[in-house]
Protein backbone atom coordinates (compact mmCIF):
# COMPACT_ATOMS: atom_id res chain seq x y z
CA UNK A 1 0.00 0.00 0.00
CA UNK A 2 2.73 2.35 0.28
CA UNK A 3 4.05 1.49 -2.61
CA UNK A 4 0.67 2.30 -3.98
CA UNK A 5 0.70 5.56 -2.17
CA UNK A 6 3.85 6.67 -3.44
CA UNK A 7 3.28 5.94 -7.48
CA UNK A 8 -0.09 7.81 -7.03
CA UNK A 9 1.32 10.74 -5.99
CA UNK A 10 3.66 10.47 -8.69
CA UNK A 11 0.84 10.80 -11.02
CA UNK A 12 0.44 7.14 -11.76
CA UNK A 13 -3.00 4.87 -11.40
CA UNK A 14 -2.03 2.49 -9.54
CA UNK A 15 -4.25 -0.76 -8.52
CA UNK A 16 -3.48 -2.25 -5.31
CA UNK A 17 -4.81 -5.99 -5.62
CA UNK A 18 -5.54 -7.59 -2.25
CA UNK A 19 -6.25 -11.36 -1.78
CA UNK A 20 -7.77 -10.99 1.60
CA UNK A 21 -11.21 -9.02 3.15
CA UNK A 22 -9.27 -6.67 4.90
CA UNK A 23 -6.19 -4.94 4.39
CA UNK A 24 -2.51 -4.53 5.99
CA UNK A 25 -1.26 -8.11 6.12
CA UNK A 26 0.24 -8.75 8.76
CA UNK A 27 -0.95 -5.74 10.28
CA UNK A 28 -4.32 -6.73 10.14
CA UNK A 29 -6.97 -6.87 12.46
CA UNK A 30 -10.42 -8.13 12.17
CA UNK A 31 -13.33 -7.93 14.58
CA UNK A 32 -14.81 -11.54 16.64
CA UNK A 33 -18.33 -12.54 17.22
CA UNK A 34 -18.31 -10.19 20.30
CA UNK A 35 -17.01 -7.20 18.35
CA UNK A 36 -13.90 -7.36 19.92
CA UNK A 37 -11.04 -6.84 17.39
CA UNK A 38 -8.04 -9.54 16.78
CA UNK A 39 -5.00 -8.06 15.94
CA UNK A 40 -2.31 -10.67 13.55
CA UNK A 41 0.22 -8.82 16.13
CA UNK A 42 1.08 -6.55 18.65
CA UNK A 43 2.55 -3.33 16.91
CA UNK A 44 5.05 -0.82 18.22
CA UNK A 45 6.21 2.08 16.26
CA UNK A 46 9.57 3.91 16.67
CA UNK A 47 10.77 6.87 16.84
CA UNK A 48 13.91 5.99 14.64
CA UNK A 49 11.38 4.85 11.71
CA UNK A 50 11.60 7.54 9.52
CA UNK A 51 9.76 6.64 6.70
CA UNK A 52 7.02 5.57 8.94
CA UNK A 53 7.08 8.83 10.82
CA UNK A 54 6.78 10.59 7.15
CA UNK A 55 3.93 8.52 6.19
CA UNK A 56 1.86 9.43 9.27
CA UNK A 57 2.84 12.96 8.86
CA UNK A 58 1.38 12.75 5.03
CA UNK A 59 -1.75 11.39 5.97
CA UNK A 60 -2.02 13.82 8.86
CA UNK A 61 -2.93 11.68 11.42
CA UNK A 62 0.20 11.63 13.78
CA UNK A 63 -2.00 11.95 16.54
CA UNK A 64 -3.22 9.11 16.12
CA UNK A 65 0.30 7.84 17.40
CA UNK A 66 0.15 7.49 21.21
CA UNK A 67 3.96 7.39 22.22
CA UNK A 68 4.56 6.44 25.91
CA UNK A 69 7.49 7.79 28.31
CA UNK A 70 10.94 7.03 26.98
CA UNK A 71 11.76 4.03 28.67
CA UNK A 72 12.31 0.42 28.31
CA UNK A 73 10.59 -1.92 31.01
CA UNK A 74 11.84 -5.57 31.72
CA UNK A 75 9.79 -7.90 33.96
CA UNK A 76 12.09 -9.51 36.45
CA UNK A 77 12.39 -12.49 35.95
CA UNK A 78 13.92 -13.68 39.45
CA UNK A 79 11.59 -11.24 41.17
CA UNK A 80 7.91 -12.11 40.23
CA UNK A 81 5.79 -9.60 39.79
CA UNK A 82 8.40 -6.53 39.78
CA UNK A 83 9.76 -4.77 36.77
CA UNK A 84 12.60 -3.06 35.80
CA UNK A 85 13.68 -0.01 33.35
CA UNK A 86 15.99 1.75 31.20
CA UNK A 87 15.06 5.35 31.89
CA UNK A 88 16.10 7.47 28.90
CA UNK A 89 16.85 11.52 30.77
CA UNK A 90 15.05 13.84 28.77
CA UNK A 91 17.50 16.23 27.20
CA UNK A 92 20.34 14.65 27.09
CA UNK A 93 21.32 13.16 23.14
CA UNK A 94 21.96 9.99 21.76
CA UNK A 95 23.74 7.90 22.02
CA UNK A 96 24.65 9.49 25.98
CA UNK A 97 20.73 9.01 26.83
CA UNK A 98 21.12 4.94 26.12
CA UNK A 99 24.52 4.46 28.10
CA UNK A 100 22.90 6.74 30.76
CA UNK A 101 20.01 4.60 30.56
CA UNK A 102 22.35 1.34 31.20
CA UNK A 103 24.46 2.79 33.71
CA UNK A 104 21.52 4.04 35.89
CA UNK A 105 19.60 0.70 35.59
CA UNK A 106 21.22 -1.13 38.77
CA UNK A 107 19.49 -4.25 38.42
CA UNK A 108 20.00 -6.23 35.59
CA UNK A 109 23.73 -6.16 34.93
CA UNK A 110 26.38 -4.92 37.04
CA UNK A 111 28.82 -2.12 36.59
CA UNK A 112 31.92 -4.45 35.17
CA UNK A 113 29.59 -6.26 33.11
CA UNK A 114 28.12 -3.27 31.23
CA UNK A 115 31.73 -1.57 30.77
CA UNK A 116 32.52 -5.61 29.58
CA UNK A 117 29.69 -4.71 26.78
CA UNK A 118 30.15 -1.29 25.32
CA UNK A 119 33.72 -2.06 23.48
CA UNK A 120 32.42 -4.98 21.03
CA UNK A 121 29.40 -2.23 20.35
CA UNK A 122 31.85 0.59 19.48
CA UNK A 123 32.68 -0.04 15.85
CA UNK A 124 28.83 -0.15 15.09
CA UNK A 125 28.87 3.88 15.88
CA UNK A 126 32.67 4.79 14.66
CA UNK A 127 32.51 2.67 11.30
CA UNK A 128 28.67 2.18 10.69
CA UNK A 129 27.29 0.27 7.94
CA UNK A 130 30.30 -1.57 6.72
CA UNK A 131 31.19 -2.82 10.25
CA UNK A 132 27.20 -4.11 10.79
CA UNK A 133 26.93 -5.54 7.57
CA UNK A 134 30.14 -8.15 8.36
CA UNK A 135 28.51 -9.14 11.67
CA UNK A 136 26.03 -11.10 9.23
CA UNK A 137 27.27 -14.29 8.92
CA UNK A 138 27.63 -14.16 13.01
CA UNK A 139 24.31 -15.45 15.64
CA UNK A 140 24.21 -13.22 18.32
CA UNK A 141 25.68 -15.73 20.25
CA UNK A 142 28.73 -16.21 18.32
CA UNK A 143 29.35 -12.22 17.96
CA UNK A 144 29.05 -12.10 22.04
CA UNK A 145 31.69 -14.99 22.62
CA UNK A 146 34.00 -13.55 19.87
CA UNK A 147 34.32 -10.23 21.78
CA UNK A 148 34.15 -11.50 25.10
CA UNK A 149 31.04 -10.08 26.24
CA UNK A 150 29.65 -11.55 29.38
CA UNK A 151 27.34 -14.02 29.46
CA UNK A 152 24.91 -12.66 31.40
CA UNK A 153 24.31 -9.70 28.81
CA UNK A 154 22.17 -12.59 26.74
CA UNK A 155 19.91 -13.53 29.51
CA UNK A 156 19.61 -9.94 30.93
CA UNK A 157 19.10 -8.24 27.10
CA UNK A 158 19.11 -10.27 24.25
CA UNK A 159 16.74 -12.94 24.55
CA UNK A 160 14.16 -10.56 24.93
CA UNK A 161 15.84 -8.13 22.06
CA UNK A 162 16.24 -11.16 19.71
CA UNK A 163 12.68 -12.45 20.37
CA UNK A 164 11.47 -9.07 19.65
CA UNK A 165 13.27 -8.23 16.91
CA UNK A 166 12.42 -11.53 15.19
CA UNK A 167 10.83 -13.69 16.88
CA UNK A 168 13.92 -15.67 17.49
CA UNK A 169 16.59 -16.91 20.13
CA UNK A 170 20.46 -15.00 20.08
CA UNK A 171 21.88 -18.03 19.23
CA UNK A 172 19.90 -18.31 15.59
CA UNK A 173 19.46 -14.97 15.14
CA UNK A 174 22.23 -12.59 13.00
CA UNK A 175 24.19 -9.84 14.96
CA UNK A 176 23.50 -7.72 12.16
CA UNK A 177 19.80 -7.29 13.06
CA UNK A 178 20.85 -6.61 16.63
CA UNK A 179 23.61 -4.28 15.66
CA UNK A 180 21.49 -2.50 13.39
CA UNK A 181 18.39 -1.84 15.08
CA UNK A 182 21.03 -0.62 18.02
CA UNK A 183 22.56 2.10 15.57
CA UNK A 184 19.30 3.10 14.04
CA UNK A 185 17.97 3.74 17.94
CA UNK A 186 21.09 5.13 18.99
CA UNK A 187 21.71 7.63 16.57
CA UNK A 188 18.31 9.62 17.38
CA UNK A 189 18.06 10.80 20.40
CA UNK A 190 14.02 9.92 20.51
CA UNK A 191 14.58 6.25 18.55
CA UNK A 192 13.86 4.45 21.22
CA UNK A 193 10.64 6.11 21.77
CA UNK A 194 7.76 3.81 21.57
CA UNK A 195 4.28 4.17 20.06
CA UNK A 196 0.97 2.28 20.33
CA UNK A 197 -1.01 3.29 17.23
CA UNK A 198 -4.74 4.12 19.07
CA UNK A 199 -7.64 1.85 17.93
CA UNK A 200 -7.25 -1.18 15.14
CA UNK A 201 -4.69 -0.98 12.14
CA UNK A 202 -7.38 -1.44 9.22
CA UNK A 203 -8.83 1.59 10.70
CA UNK A 204 -6.49 4.12 11.48
CA UNK A 205 -3.87 3.06 9.54
CA UNK A 206 -4.65 1.19 6.37
CA UNK A 207 -8.14 3.20 5.56
CA UNK A 208 -6.19 6.51 5.33
CA UNK A 209 -3.47 5.12 3.14
CA UNK A 210 -6.38 3.70 1.11
CA UNK A 211 -8.15 6.87 0.55
CA UNK A 212 -4.94 8.56 -0.17
CA UNK A 213 -4.25 6.41 -2.94
CA UNK A 214 -7.58 7.13 -4.50
CA UNK A 215 -7.53 10.68 -4.21
CA UNK A 216 -4.48 10.52 -6.23
CA UNK A 217 -6.52 8.33 -9.12
CA UNK A 218 -5.28 5.05 -7.90
CA UNK A 219 -7.66 1.72 -6.73
CA UNK A 220 -7.51 -0.16 -3.78
CA UNK A 221 -9.45 -3.62 -4.27
CA UNK A 222 -9.78 -6.65 -1.60
CA UNK A 223 -10.76 -9.97 -2.18
CA UNK A 224 -8.92 -10.19 -5.18
CA UNK A 225 -6.47 -12.78 -5.18
CA UNK A 226 -3.58 -12.44 -8.23
CA UNK A 227 -3.03 -16.32 -9.42
CA UNK A 228 -0.56 -16.13 -11.43
CA UNK A 229 1.94 -13.79 -13.71
CA UNK A 230 1.90 -14.99 -17.64
CA UNK A 231 4.89 -14.01 -19.33
CA UNK A 232 5.45 -12.94 -23.11
CA UNK A 233 8.60 -14.32 -25.27
CA UNK A 234 11.24 -12.00 -23.71
CA UNK A 235 10.22 -13.26 -19.70
CA UNK A 236 8.34 -10.09 -18.86
CA UNK A 237 4.90 -9.97 -17.44
CA UNK A 238 1.95 -10.05 -20.21
CA UNK A 239 -0.66 -9.91 -17.95
CA UNK A 240 -1.88 -11.39 -14.41
CA UNK A 241 -4.42 -13.77 -14.21
CA UNK A 242 -6.91 -13.34 -10.99
CA UNK A 243 -8.51 -16.42 -9.31
CA UNK A 244 -11.79 -15.56 -10.43
CA UNK A 245 -10.37 -15.60 -13.92
CA UNK A 246 -10.03 -11.93 -14.79
CA UNK A 247 -7.09 -10.57 -16.77
CA UNK A 248 -5.42 -7.39 -15.82
CA UNK A 249 -2.65 -5.82 -18.07
CA UNK A 250 -0.75 -3.09 -17.15
CA UNK A 251 2.59 -1.03 -17.71
CA UNK A 252 4.14 -2.53 -14.85
CA UNK A 253 3.80 -5.04 -12.35
CA UNK A 254 4.73 -5.20 -8.92
CA UNK A 255 4.81 -8.10 -6.05
CA UNK A 256 4.39 -7.16 -2.49
CA UNK A 257 3.59 -10.51 -1.10
CA UNK A 258 5.75 -12.12 1.45
CA UNK A 259 8.85 -14.32 0.12
CA UNK A 260 6.98 -17.69 0.93
CA UNK A 261 4.52 -16.42 -1.47
CA UNK A 262 6.79 -14.79 -3.91
CA UNK A 263 8.69 -18.41 -3.63
CA UNK A 264 5.29 -20.00 -4.75
CA UNK A 265 4.35 -18.12 -7.54
CA UNK A 266 7.24 -17.29 -9.30
CA UNK A 267 6.74 -18.08 -12.96
CA UNK A 268 9.10 -21.00 -13.98
CA UNK A 269 11.32 -19.41 -16.19
CA UNK A 270 12.04 -16.93 -13.20
CA UNK A 271 12.99 -19.88 -11.30
CA UNK A 272 16.22 -20.67 -13.36
CA UNK A 273 17.24 -16.91 -12.80
CA UNK A 274 20.06 -16.60 -10.08
CA UNK A 275 17.86 -13.34 -9.28
CA UNK A 276 14.75 -15.25 -7.78
CA UNK A 277 16.80 -18.00 -6.92
CA UNK A 278 18.32 -15.62 -3.84
CA UNK A 279 14.43 -16.50 -2.43
CA UNK A 280 15.42 -20.07 -1.72
CA UNK A 281 17.49 -18.66 0.84
CA UNK A 282 14.89 -16.57 3.04
CA UNK A 283 11.68 -18.04 4.49
CA UNK A 284 9.13 -16.28 7.10
CA UNK A 285 9.34 -17.47 10.83
CA UNK A 286 6.67 -18.61 12.48
CA UNK A 287 5.01 -16.12 15.18
CA UNK A 288 1.96 -16.54 17.43
CA UNK A 289 -0.20 -13.13 18.97
CA UNK A 290 -2.25 -14.12 21.99
CA UNK A 291 -5.30 -11.75 23.51
CA UNK A 292 -6.10 -12.89 26.98
CA UNK A 293 -9.30 -11.07 28.66
CA UNK A 294 -9.44 -10.90 32.17
CA UNK A 295 -12.10 -10.09 34.68
CA UNK A 296 -10.43 -7.77 36.44
CA UNK A 297 -7.57 -4.94 35.98
CA UNK A 298 -4.27 -6.34 35.93
CA UNK A 299 -1.07 -4.52 37.14
CA UNK A 300 -1.01 -1.02 35.39
CA UNK A 301 1.81 -0.48 33.11
CA UNK A 302 0.82 1.88 30.25
CA UNK A 303 3.66 0.70 28.06
CA UNK A 304 5.39 -2.34 26.04
CA UNK A 305 7.56 -4.82 28.35
CA UNK A 306 9.71 -7.14 27.61
CA UNK A 307 8.84 -10.46 29.24
CA UNK A 308 12.20 -12.09 28.80
CA UNK A 309 10.75 -15.47 29.70
CA UNK A 310 11.82 -18.87 27.65
CA UNK A 311 7.93 -18.67 25.87
CA UNK A 312 7.13 -15.36 25.58
CA UNK A 313 8.68 -11.98 23.73
CA UNK A 314 7.08 -8.59 24.34
CA UNK A 315 3.39 -7.78 25.74
CA UNK A 316 1.08 -5.38 26.67
CA UNK A 317 -2.06 -4.64 28.71
CA UNK A 318 -4.16 -3.00 25.55
CA UNK A 319 -7.01 -1.77 28.00
CA UNK A 320 -4.70 0.70 29.44
CA UNK A 321 -1.84 1.07 26.69
CA UNK A 322 -4.65 1.78 23.41
CA UNK A 323 -7.32 4.44 23.39
CA UNK A 324 -9.92 2.33 21.63
CA UNK A 325 -9.41 -1.07 23.77
CA UNK A 326 -9.33 1.28 26.57
CA UNK A 327 -11.05 -0.37 29.74
CA UNK A 328 -11.18 0.66 33.18
CA UNK A 329 -12.30 -2.50 35.03
CA UNK A 330 -10.87 -5.62 32.77
CA UNK A 331 -7.53 -5.82 31.13
CA UNK A 332 -6.70 -7.50 28.09
CA UNK A 333 -3.24 -8.86 27.60
CA UNK A 334 -1.96 -8.86 23.91
CA UNK A 335 1.21 -11.20 24.22
CA UNK A 336 3.55 -11.88 21.16
CA UNK A 337 4.75 -15.50 21.83
CA UNK A 338 8.14 -16.98 20.38
CA UNK A 339 10.44 -18.48 19.58
CA UNK A 340 7.20 -21.28 18.09
CA UNK A 341 9.73 -23.77 16.05
CA UNK A 342 12.92 -25.64 15.64
CA UNK A 343 14.33 -22.07 13.07
CA UNK A 344 13.57 -19.81 15.96
CA UNK A 345 15.38 -21.76 18.22
CA UNK A 346 12.00 -23.35 19.81
CA UNK A 347 11.88 -27.83 20.56
CA UNK A 348 8.28 -26.98 20.33
CA UNK A 349 6.17 -26.54 16.63
CA UNK A 350 3.55 -24.25 18.44
CA UNK A 351 2.30 -23.81 14.98
CA UNK A 352 0.92 -27.64 15.39
CA UNK A 353 -0.13 -27.18 19.25
CA UNK A 354 -4.04 -26.54 19.79
CA UNK A 355 -4.92 -23.24 20.84
CA UNK A 356 -6.10 -24.60 24.64
CA UNK A 357 -2.41 -26.18 24.87
CA UNK A 358 -0.87 -22.62 23.75
CA UNK A 359 -2.91 -20.60 26.01
CA UNK A 360 -2.50 -22.91 28.88
CA UNK A 361 1.29 -22.23 28.94
CA UNK A 362 1.03 -18.70 28.42
CA UNK A 363 -1.07 -18.71 31.17
CA UNK A 364 1.43 -20.82 33.25
CA UNK A 365 4.10 -18.87 32.59
CA UNK A 366 2.20 -15.52 33.69
CA UNK A 367 1.38 -17.26 37.10
CA UNK A 368 5.47 -17.70 37.22
CA UNK A 369 5.92 -13.88 36.01
CA UNK A 370 3.13 -12.56 38.29
CA UNK A 371 2.45 -14.77 40.90
CA UNK A 372 0.25 -12.23 42.96
CA UNK A 373 -2.27 -11.56 40.21
CA UNK A 374 -2.60 -14.85 38.30
CA UNK A 375 -3.22 -18.24 39.66
CA UNK A 376 -3.80 -19.90 42.86
CA UNK A 377 -0.85 -18.35 45.06
CA UNK A 378 -2.65 -14.76 44.77
CA UNK A 379 -4.49 -13.42 47.59
CA UNK A 380 -7.70 -14.77 47.02
CA UNK A 381 -6.29 -18.32 46.19
CA UNK A 382 -7.86 -17.68 42.91
CA UNK A 383 -6.22 -15.03 40.65
CA UNK A 384 -7.59 -13.29 37.88
CA UNK A 385 -10.32 -15.21 35.76
CA UNK A 386 -9.13 -15.50 32.00
CA UNK A 387 -12.80 -14.91 30.30
CA UNK A 388 -11.74 -15.30 26.56
CA UNK A 389 -8.90 -15.61 25.04
CA UNK A 390 -7.88 -15.77 20.88
CA UNK A 391 -4.73 -17.35 19.26
CA UNK A 392 -3.57 -15.60 15.90
CA UNK A 393 -1.18 -17.83 14.14
CA UNK A 394 1.27 -16.52 11.24
CA UNK A 395 2.69 -19.53 10.24
CA UNK A 396 5.40 -17.06 8.24
CA UNK A 397 5.64 -13.68 9.42
CA UNK A 398 8.89 -11.99 8.84
CA UNK A 399 11.69 -13.28 6.73
CA UNK A 400 14.10 -15.36 9.91
CA UNK A 401 16.84 -13.18 9.65
CA UNK A 402 19.47 -16.10 10.88
CA UNK A 403 22.91 -15.50 10.11
CA UNK A 404 23.99 -14.75 6.59
CA UNK A 405 20.62 -13.97 5.09
CA UNK A 406 21.02 -10.52 4.78
CA UNK A 407 23.09 -10.75 1.55
CA UNK A 408 20.40 -12.87 -0.45
CA UNK A 409 17.26 -10.10 0.14
CA UNK A 410 16.87 -8.84 -3.52
CA UNK A 411 16.86 -5.64 -4.97
CA UNK A 412 13.13 -3.88 -5.63
CA UNK A 413 14.46 -3.73 -9.05
CA UNK A 414 14.56 -6.90 -10.74
CA UNK A 415 16.08 -8.35 -13.84
CA UNK A 416 12.33 -8.66 -15.52
CA UNK A 417 11.92 -5.08 -17.51
CA UNK A 418 8.40 -4.68 -16.35
CA UNK A 419 8.62 -6.38 -13.01
CA UNK A 420 9.53 -4.56 -9.28
CA UNK A 421 9.66 -6.32 -6.01
CA UNK A 422 8.58 -4.40 -2.57
CA UNK A 423 8.07 -6.25 0.86
CA UNK A 424 10.00 -5.55 4.30
CA UNK A 425 11.89 -8.62 3.02
CA UNK A 426 13.62 -7.10 -0.03
CA UNK A 427 17.09 -5.00 0.52
CA UNK A 428 16.43 -2.24 2.56
CA UNK A 429 18.30 -1.15 5.39
CA UNK A 430 15.39 -1.50 7.95
CA UNK A 431 14.77 -5.32 8.74
CA UNK A 432 11.10 -7.00 8.81
CA UNK A 433 9.21 -4.45 10.01
CA UNK A 434 5.98 -2.13 9.42
CA UNK A 435 9.19 0.56 8.57
CA UNK A 436 10.78 -1.93 6.21
CA UNK A 437 7.91 -2.53 4.31
CA UNK A 438 6.93 1.61 4.25
CA UNK A 439 10.72 2.00 2.88
CA UNK A 440 10.55 -1.13 0.09
CA UNK A 441 7.11 -0.29 -0.49
CA UNK A 442 8.62 3.61 -1.76
CA UNK A 443 11.79 2.39 -3.34
CA UNK A 444 10.17 0.48 -5.41
CA UNK A 445 7.91 2.96 -6.33
CA UNK A 446 11.14 4.99 -6.94
CA UNK A 447 11.88 2.29 -9.39
CA UNK A 448 9.17 1.93 -11.50
CA UNK A 449 8.62 6.25 -11.27
CA UNK A 450 12.48 6.25 -12.57
CA UNK A 451 11.49 3.79 -15.40
CA UNK A 452 8.76 6.01 -16.47
CA UNK A 453 10.58 8.91 -17.02
CA UNK A 454 13.43 7.09 -19.05
CA UNK A 455 16.16 7.68 -16.11
CA UNK A 456 18.34 5.85 -14.80
CA UNK A 457 17.58 3.55 -11.75
CA UNK A 458 19.87 2.45 -8.81
CA UNK A 459 20.72 -0.83 -10.81
CA UNK A 460 20.11 -4.37 -10.10
CA UNK A 461 21.93 -5.47 -6.13
CA UNK A 462 24.98 -7.30 -6.59
CA UNK A 463 24.59 -11.53 -6.34
CA UNK A 464 26.38 -13.03 -4.31
CA UNK A 465 29.21 -15.78 -5.73
CA UNK A 466 27.79 -18.61 -4.30
CA UNK A 467 24.16 -18.29 -6.01
CA UNK A 468 26.43 -16.87 -9.46
CA UNK A 469 28.64 -20.45 -8.87
CA UNK A 470 25.52 -22.67 -9.35
CA UNK A 471 23.61 -20.90 -11.81
CA UNK A 472 24.24 -22.95 -14.38
CA UNK A 473 22.66 -26.04 -12.50
CA UNK A 474 19.36 -24.49 -11.79
CA UNK A 475 16.16 -25.47 -13.36
CA UNK A 476 12.38 -25.82 -12.86
CA UNK A 477 12.65 -28.89 -11.80
CA UNK A 478 15.31 -28.12 -8.85
CA UNK A 479 12.86 -25.14 -7.48
CA UNK A 480 10.99 -27.36 -4.75
CA UNK A 481 7.70 -25.28 -4.89
CA UNK A 482 5.43 -25.81 -2.13
CA UNK A 483 2.58 -26.82 -3.37
CA UNK A 484 0.10 -23.97 -4.98
CA UNK A 485 -3.27 -23.52 -3.15
CA UNK A 486 -6.36 -22.43 -4.75
CA UNK A 487 -8.15 -21.54 -0.87
CA UNK A 488 -8.70 -18.32 0.67
CA UNK A 489 -7.07 -18.87 4.03
CA UNK A 490 -5.00 -16.17 5.60
CA UNK A 491 -2.19 -18.31 6.25
CA UNK A 492 -2.02 -19.02 2.31
CA UNK A 493 -0.75 -15.49 1.68
CA UNK A 494 1.18 -15.07 4.20
CA UNK A 495 -0.80 -13.71 7.11
CA UNK A 496 -2.36 -14.45 10.78
CA UNK A 497 -5.66 -16.20 11.72
CA UNK A 498 -6.91 -17.92 14.36
CA UNK A 499 -7.13 -21.05 12.75
CA UNK A 500 -9.71 -23.04 12.23
CA UNK A 501 -10.16 -26.55 10.70
CA UNK A 502 -10.38 -25.46 7.01
CA UNK A 503 -6.83 -22.95 7.61
CA UNK A 504 -5.21 -26.21 9.32
CA UNK A 505 -5.98 -28.03 6.07
CA UNK A 506 -4.51 -25.56 3.77
CA UNK A 507 -1.31 -25.02 6.09
CA UNK A 508 -0.85 -29.33 5.81
CA UNK A 509 -1.03 -28.73 2.26
CA UNK A 510 1.59 -26.17 1.79
CA UNK A 511 3.43 -25.99 4.67
CA UNK A 512 2.96 -29.70 5.78
CA UNK A 513 6.50 -29.02 8.31
CA UNK A 514 4.65 -26.20 10.30
CA UNK A 515 2.09 -29.14 11.51
CA UNK A 516 4.81 -31.77 12.33
CA UNK A 517 4.41 -32.38 15.82
CA UNK A 518 7.74 -32.92 17.79
CA UNK A 519 6.77 -33.57 21.11
CA UNK A 520 7.05 -37.12 22.25
CA UNK A 521 9.97 -37.50 20.20
CA UNK A 522 13.24 -37.67 21.37
CA UNK A 523 16.25 -34.94 22.13
CA UNK A 524 18.06 -36.35 19.60
CA UNK A 525 14.99 -36.47 16.88
CA UNK A 526 14.69 -32.86 17.80
CA UNK A 527 18.01 -31.50 17.39
CA UNK A 528 18.61 -33.49 14.16
CA UNK A 529 14.92 -31.97 12.67
CA UNK A 530 16.69 -28.40 13.86
CA UNK A 531 19.62 -29.24 11.91
CA UNK A 532 17.75 -29.90 9.12
CA UNK A 533 15.56 -27.06 9.00
CA UNK A 534 18.94 -24.84 9.32
CA UNK A 535 20.52 -26.48 6.48
CA UNK A 536 18.04 -26.31 4.25
CA UNK A 537 18.10 -22.08 4.58
CA UNK A 538 21.97 -22.31 5.22
C1 LIG B 1 2.94 -10.89 15.63
C2 LIG B 1 3.64 -9.80 14.86
C3 LIG B 1 4.11 -8.67 15.53
C4 LIG B 1 4.80 -7.68 14.84
N1 LIG B 1 5.24 -6.58 15.52
C5 LIG B 1 5.86 -5.58 14.85
C6 LIG B 1 6.21 -4.37 15.52
O1 LIG B 1 5.96 -4.21 16.72
N2 LIG B 1 6.83 -3.40 14.79
C7 LIG B 1 7.12 -3.54 13.46
O2 LIG B 1 7.66 -2.62 12.85
N3 LIG B 1 6.77 -4.68 12.79
C8 LIG B 1 6.16 -5.68 13.46
N4 LIG B 1 5.79 -6.83 12.78
C9 LIG B 1 6.23 -7.01 11.39
C10 LIG B 1 5.34 -6.29 10.39
O3 LIG B 1 4.00 -6.61 10.61
C11 LIG B 1 5.74 -6.70 8.97
O4 LIG B 1 7.12 -6.53 8.81
C12 LIG B 1 5.04 -5.90 7.88
O5 LIG B 1 3.68 -5.75 8.15
C13 LIG B 1 5.22 -6.60 6.54
O6 LIG B 1 4.57 -5.86 5.56
P1 LIG B 1 4.60 -6.35 4.04
O7 LIG B 1 3.72 -5.40 3.30
O8 LIG B 1 5.99 -6.54 3.60
O9 LIG B 1 3.94 -7.82 4.04
P2 LIG B 1 2.48 -8.28 4.46
O10 LIG B 1 1.98 -7.43 5.56
O11 LIG B 1 2.55 -9.74 4.69
O12 LIG B 1 1.60 -7.95 3.18
C14 LIG B 1 1.54 -8.80 2.06
C15 LIG B 1 0.14 -8.72 1.48
O13 LIG B 1 0.07 -9.50 0.29
C16 LIG B 1 -1.22 -10.11 0.25
N5 LIG B 1 -1.17 -11.25 -0.69
C17 LIG B 1 -0.48 -12.41 -0.57
N6 LIG B 1 -0.68 -13.20 -1.64
C18 LIG B 1 -1.48 -12.50 -2.47
C19 LIG B 1 -2.04 -12.79 -3.75
N7 LIG B 1 -1.79 -13.94 -4.40
N8 LIG B 1 -2.84 -11.85 -4.33
C20 LIG B 1 -3.10 -10.66 -3.71
N9 LIG B 1 -2.62 -10.36 -2.49
C21 LIG B 1 -1.81 -11.26 -1.88
C22 LIG B 1 -1.44 -10.53 1.69
O14 LIG B 1 -2.78 -10.85 1.96
C23 LIG B 1 -0.92 -9.30 2.44
O15 LIG B 1 -1.92 -8.35 2.65
C24 LIG B 1 5.05 -7.83 13.44
C25 LIG B 1 4.56 -8.95 12.76
C26 LIG B 1 3.84 -9.92 13.45
C27 LIG B 1 3.31 -11.11 12.69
Amino acid sequence: MACGKYLAEAGHEPIVLEARDVLGGKVSAWKDKDGDWIETGLHIFFGAYPNMMNLFNELDIEDRLQWKVHKMIFAMQELPGEFTTFDFVKGIPAPFNFALAILLNQKMLTLPEKLQTAPPLLPMLIEGQDFIDKQDELSVTDFMRKYGMPERINEEVFISMAKALDFIDPDKLSMTVVLTAMNRFLNETDGLQMAFLDGNQPDRLCEPMKQSIEKNGGKVLMKQRVKEWVLNEDDSVKHIVMANGEIIEADEFISAVPVDVMKRMCPEPWTKMPFFQQMKQLEGIPVINIHLWFDRKLQNVDHLCFSRSPLLSVYADMSTTCKEYYDEEKSMLELVFAPCSPIAGGKTNWIAKSNQEIVDATMKELERLFPLEIGKKAPDGVGAKLLKHAVVKTPRSVYAAIPGRNKYRPSQETPIKNFTLAGDWTSQKFLGSMEGAVLGGKLAAEVVSAKAKGMKTAGLKKINDDIMAEASTFSAEGWKRPQKMEDESAVVFGGGHVLDKNDEQQLMTIDPEQMTELDGRSQATKDAIQEAVLNRTR
